[in-house]
């Protein structure tokens, strides 16, 4: 069977038969796939949507930074990890607050992916199956896709203090 690396994540999965990608993130179908099957998790389940849906979303869209995904989107998700994980806000309160960035924020910094080999992905996620186990993966995917943007930390920051101050 042949093995199909995603160019985001660097999740390896036997090709299938997926839908593309309905968006512009750097990824294949098949680790798209899988995204879709945790938001399907997480949509139906009270505890995780309130704890790491918002948390999910942004460590994906960051992870899969590259290629056609644009600048706008990388640096919004790229705020929401740093105002749960650097400013502690609840994140089911960080959606109306990207939604300002969104707004005010022009123009949007390019900033290069690094060069890591990441961890965790999403298919770690999508392999437990407790909820305490869901919550917990997140976080450490989230901190993980956090750090290894260590070089952009202060850029993100000004932009998201300017506007959320
Ligand atoms: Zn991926």
């Amino acid at each position: 069977v042949e093995e199909v690396i995603c160019p985001g994540c660097g999740l390896e999965m036997p090709r299938r038969e997926n839908a593309p990608p309905d968006g512009y993130y750097n990824t294949s179908p098949e680790c798209w796939s899988v995204y879709s099957e945790v938001l399907a998790a997480q949509y139906s389940n009270r505890m995780l949507f309130a704890q790491v849906h918002q948390l999910s979303v942004d460590s994906y869209a960051v992870q899969h930074a590259g290629g056609p995904h644009p600048d706008k989107s990388v640096d919004v998700h790229l705020a929401g990890l740093y105002l749960v994980l650097e400013r502690g806000i609840r994140p089911t309160a960080v959606p109306p607050v990207l939604q300002r960035i969104a707004a005010a924020v022009d123009p949007w910094p390019h900033f290069t992916p690094p060069a890591v080999q990441y961890s965790i992905n999403v298919s770690d996620v999508a392999l437990v199956d407790s909820t305490p186990g869901h919550i917990e993966m997140v976080k450490r995917w989230a901190a993980e896709v956090w750090s290894a943007w260590s070089m952009h930390h202060a850029d993100v920051a000004r932009y998201v203090d300017r506007v959320n101050s």
